[in-house]
This record gives structure tokens, sequence and C-alpha cells, in this order.
């Protein structure tokens, strides 16, 4: 492997310096490789090519090494020399005829408006014009149709590279005029070689098992391992150790780990509640933990060692029945549901025996059903889809009806009313925030009194709501608690509330760093522990695009300067290649 960093300085991101410039240089991807080196020498490469695959797994970056080779005027048996003049300005960005295109944007679609009236223009300073169309799926129809004549007669100059992660939202015309590269996940072997390859290159040191945790982590996106390093080298001068990646990753530790396998085996769901508390207050990710539990109860099952890192032998002293049982109520959760019925009541659910196997009445029933509206509610509002990680165990074959993430109303365990636990699913539009401390947890005081309605707003009010202006008037302890976690500080910073409607809070984004608002999304449920814990109910986190220029508190221009380097240096510098971050 000869994946040498390109002259770059040192301060650019990890990923963006160790990006692969030549086929030789690509992790993995063998066989894709193999097929467009060999379309290269043959001169037979496609004039519209579809790259899919999992975010941060190259696909931009294959794309990029293609447009360099049917360019480049001194190829290497298909590959490209990245030295001549063609390769180098690729490489540097400054080629006229490489057009990058973040779909998602609204650039991008006057971008692609504007292709069309240009696509007939021979290339100024490359032998062929390609257009790399990045996060294609969200092209709109509209401008599909406009593309839809230059793909089916473009001028024998042009070369269209699409790259995707939602390949099935591409329309069947379209689909069917591109030649498709499906890119896999990369394997931790793969993504740990890299790592290992850029500390030494960095001259830093890491322990095996630091660098097995970030690529596990990772879960087969290089991007992600890379990015993790980045923020973890950037944190210390220090040698990485496991214990440090957990800390700074907001992981929890291997002893909250082992004894949330115990309360869930136990069915405690004091205990349980209690370390969740404990996490909550620390700022931990409920989504990485649970990942973790359950990596951990996989691995008791299967009777190995725990995976290195995420729990100690603790879970090890319990039975491979208790283990399942326990993991059969985890594997039902859906970590994507926002709100009230979101991931923290879930794994409260999980804490309490099968109800599958306990009595059930009917009079049981009844009172759960009056206190879930809101979650159930919930359950019809569009939820994102959290991308499968691919190294996220199988976890064991689920029942079907598994009550756990369906909330209905009888899958809420008989609950005494002196148990804290009779609190977790109180209806969170009724509590007035003004009645928690700042500091409460995410848990949901009493409901109020019924003279006391605080329902949501009207969508048509939503802009006024007396409940956005509460998010307002707090809004600085929400930026101050998430900005003490460092990953997520350049976001909370950016951002500003819109709306709050039915427990769901909206979060506008500048138009022009979709990135930060991609990103803002895969670390959504920090800004809902937080937002939910200051005020004092569950809310989920909707993020959106908008003209922030009409908000109030916009950042001085050296804040801006600020948040803008932090997201770069951890996210990575464009739009276009972080789009996939997200
Ligand atoms: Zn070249």
């Amino acid at each position: 492997m000869t994946d040498l960093p390109i002259q770059a300085p040192p301060h650019q991101a990890i990923y963006r310096r160790w990006r692969a410039q030549t086929f030789a240089q690509v992790v993995g991807q063998e066989a894709v490789v193999e097929t467009l080196r060999n379309a290269v020498r043959t001169d037979r490469v496609a004039h519209a090519i579809l790259f899919v695959g999992p975010r941060g797994t190259g696909k931009t970056s294959l794309a990029r090494i293609l447009a360099k080779a049917i360019n480049c005027t001194n190829l290497q048996d298909g590959d490209p020399c990245d030295a001549c003049p063609s390769c180098v300005s690729i490489r540097e960005g400054r080629a006229m005829d490489l057009l990058e295109i973040d779909a998602a944007s609204n650039r991008g679609i006057d971008a692609i408006r504007d292709l069309r009236e240009r696509i007939n223009y021979a290339p100024t300073d490359l032998k062929r014009k390609v257009y790399i169309l990045d996060e294609a799926h969200q092209i709109t129809r509209d401008a599909w149709n406009a593309l839809l004549k230059s793909l089916e007669e473009p001028p024998p100059f042009v070369v269209f590279m699409f790259a995707s992660t939602h390949p099935q939202e591409f329309p069947p015309a379209i689909l069917s005029r591109l030649q498709r590269f499906d890119v896999r996940r990369l394997t931790t072997d793969e993504i740990e070689g890299k790592l290992r390859r850029i500390l030494t290159a960095d001259e830093r040191t890491a322990t095996p098992e630091a660098i097995h945790l970030i690529a596990r982590l990772a879960a087969g996106g290089m991007r992600d391992a890379e990015s993790m390093l980045d923020q973890l080298l950037s944190s210390s001068t220090d040698g990485l150790d496991e214990a440090r990646v957990r800390d700074l990753l907001g992981l929890a530790d291997t002893e909250t780990v082992a004894g949330f396998v115990d309360a869930l085996v136990a069915t405690d769901a004091r205990a349980g509640m209690r370390l969740l508390d404990a996490l909550d207050e620390r700022g931990r990710d409920l989504r990485g933990f649970l990942d973790q539990v359950i990596e951990t109860l996989r691995a008791g099952i299967i009777g190995a060692a725990p995976p290195a890192g995420l729990a100690d032998a603790g879970p090890m002293a319990h039975s491979v029945v208790d283990l399942a049982a326990a993991a059969r109520r985890l594997a039902a959760i859906d970590p994507s549901r926002a709100g009230v019925g979101g991931l923290r009541l879930q794994l409260e659910l999980a804490l309490f025996p099968d109800p599958a196997l306990a009595p059930r009445t009917a009079a049981a029933a009844q009172p759960a059903a009056q206190v879930m509206p809101a979650a159930r509610a919930q359950t019809a509002a569009p939820v994102t889809t959290r991308p499968a990680p691919a190294e996220r165990p199988a976890t064991p074959a689920a029942e079907p009806e598994a009550p756990v993430a369906k909330s209905r109303p009888t899958s809420t365990p008989p609950q005494s009313p002196q148990e804290p636990v009779a609190m977790t699913s109180g209806p969170a539009a009724t509590v007035p925030p003004s009645a928690v401390p700042p500091a409460a947890t995410a848990r949901p005081a009493p409901p109020a009194a019924p003279d006391k309605p605080q329902t949501p707003a009207p969508p048509a009010a939503a802009a006024t709501s007396p409940e956005l202006a509460v998010l307002r008037e707090r809004w600085p302890e929400i930026v101050a608690r998430i900005s003490a976690h460092p990953p997520t500080k350049p976001l909370i910073v950016v951002c500003r509330p819109i709306s709050v409607e039915n427990g769901i809070v909206t979060l506008g984004f500048p138009e022009d760093k979709a990135f930060l608002r991609q990103v803002a999304e895969r670390r959504k449920s920090v800004l809902e522990d937080n937002i939910s814990a200051v005020l004092g109910r569950p809310v989920g986190v909707r993020c959106v695009a908008t003209n922030i220029d009409v908000l109030p508190d916009l950042p001085s221009d050296e804040e801006a300067a600020w948040i803008l380097a932090q997201a770069q240096r951890i996210f990575g510098d464009d739009a276009a290649d972080a789009a996939e971050v997200g």
C-alpha cells in the first residue's frame, strides 16, 4: 500500500490528507477498483456511472480517481499518475472541467440547471468534462427531467458520475441508464490497517485496543474512523488508550455497561434507571450505549470474551438463557424513534420482565393507555432511519411482536404509584417547564393539573408558541450544556430554535452549512438528551436548513469563523465531502 499523504498542510483533516489519490491507494473495494481500471485500460468507461454505498466508504474518492484516470496523460496501467497537469489540477480542486455538485443543497439544484445550459461547451483544461453529483438521490424530479436528456445523448466529451447512499430513490428511467458500482463497508482489519499507517506517519501512538475500538465504532466507514482519530489526536498530545477513546467519544465505561446488563438480567428497573440517569448527567450518547450493551450481551451469549473496550467480564456471570432474554428485549428497541417514546423510555421498559410472560389484565392496560398519548402520536411522525452499522452483531431473533418497541398500551408493565418509574410515561406536553429545576434529567415532571392546559400550539401559531418562548429563554443554558461536549459544540452554537410542536423541537441550521445540519442529525441524541433535560420533559429534535439571517442572536463574525474552523477540523471542510458524514 502506498497511501502516503500528499503534500498537504498538517492541520488539514486526516481524511482529506489521507484520501486515496490513485486506485492503488484505495483500501478495500478490490472488485470495483479492478473493473474501473480495466475500463480505463481499454478506454471503455461508461458516460454515466453510479457509485452506491454507505456514507464515508469512499464513493466520491473513487469518482475523483476515475475522473483523473480518464484525463491522465501518463496512465500507469489504468491508474492515474497523480503527477501530470490534469491529475494535479483535479487533486488540487482547480480543474475547471471537473464539477462537483452536492445535490442535497439549494445551490446543487441551481448547478444542475446551469449544467444543462453549459453541457455542450467543449472542455477547457481537461480532455473530458466530468460532473460528480453527490447525494444524488436528493436530486428533484424537475432536475432529473432536465438531466435525462443529457444522460440520453451526452456530448462525447462528458462523463457523469453519481454517488448515493439511497439508489432506490432514483427514478427507474435514470437508474437504467447508469453503470452501477457497489462500494462496500470496510472491514475492521482494513480500517485498523489504515489507522496504524496514519499514526506511524504522524508519529503518534495508540494502543492496539484503542485502534480496534475506533475501527469497530466506525462500523465500516473509513471516514468516520479517520474523523474520530482526528478528534482524538487533536485533543491531546499523549498516546491514545482505550479509556481515552471511550471518554472523548462519549462512550459509557465498562462498569456502567456491565451494571446495566446486570440490571437487565435481574429486571432491576431502579438500578438500571440510576445508571441511565448517570449517563444523562455525563452527556453520554444513549445510542452508543445501546450498541455497547447489545455487543456485550451477544459476546456473553456466544461465550466469547467481551469485545475489547466495550465491557469487562461482568456479564459472563449470567446464564445464556438470561442474557438471551435481556437481548431479546433490547433487540426490539427502535433507536431512531424520537420524543416521548424515544430511546430513554425504551431502555427503561427493557428493564422490566417481558410483558408476554407477565400476567396482564385489562385494568393494568387501561391507565397506560391514558398516560401515553404523546408516545402514540410520535409513532406516526416521520423518523429518520439510522444507518445500520455493518458490524453491529446479529441480534438474537426478536419475537415478531416484541412489545417493547411498539409502545402498545398493554406493553407497559404494571406499575405501583410509589415507584419513580410511573413518572416516565407522563404526558410531556402538559408539563410547565418552569416547574422543573434546570439540572433535571430527561425524566418529565408529574402531569400538571388539568386546569392548566399547555398543549402544543397549533402549527400556524408555532412561531410564537409559549413553548418556543420558553425554549428561547432557556437556550443559553442548553448551549452551555451541549458546549461542554466538544464534538457537539460547533453544532449547537450555529443553530437556532425555530419551533416546538408536539414534542418536537425544530432547529434551524444555516443553509450554506448543510453538512453541519447533517452532522447534527447524526448526533441528535445528544441534542435531544440535553434539551429534554433543560426543558424537564423528553423532546425529539428535527434539524432543518433555514435562512438563519432572519433568526435572532446571530454569532459575531469572529464566533462564526471559530465555529466553522472547529467543525471543519472535526468533520472535514466542505459540504460536498462532509455531506456524507451526516
Ligand atoms: Zn496523470
